[in-house]
């Protein structure tokens, strides 16, 4: 299956869903579906995500099994914390 593209390649808005299909019976519904918030990241931000979540929330791990160190590990996490807030300072 295909990787799901977040931003249009033209403009670079985010995309909405179109299209949804049935695995098992090909149903096809249509219309306009916001992507969930956590699926707007980038495919390397939602792998962060789901290994933080993996390691009881634990960066300390993280940092340990990518080898990568901790304030690196924070700030990526920060990073994320933002884009998903884009009008708070914090
Ligand atoms: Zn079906």
């Amino acid at each position: 299956m295909k990787k799901l593209p977040v931003f249009c390649p033209s403009c670079e808005s985010n995309l909405l869903v179109s299209e949804l299909s049935c695995s098992n019976c090909d149903t096809v519904i249509s219309g306009k579906f916001d992507l969930p918030q956590i699926l707007q990241l980038s495919a390397e931000d939602q792998e962060f995500v789901l290994q933080f979540v993996l390691n009881s929330g634990s960066l300390k791990k993280m940092a340990i099994q990518m080898n990568i160190s901790y304030p690196t590990m924070r700030n990526k996490l920060d990073e994320i914390i933002a884009s998903l807030h884009p009008n708070s300072n914090s």
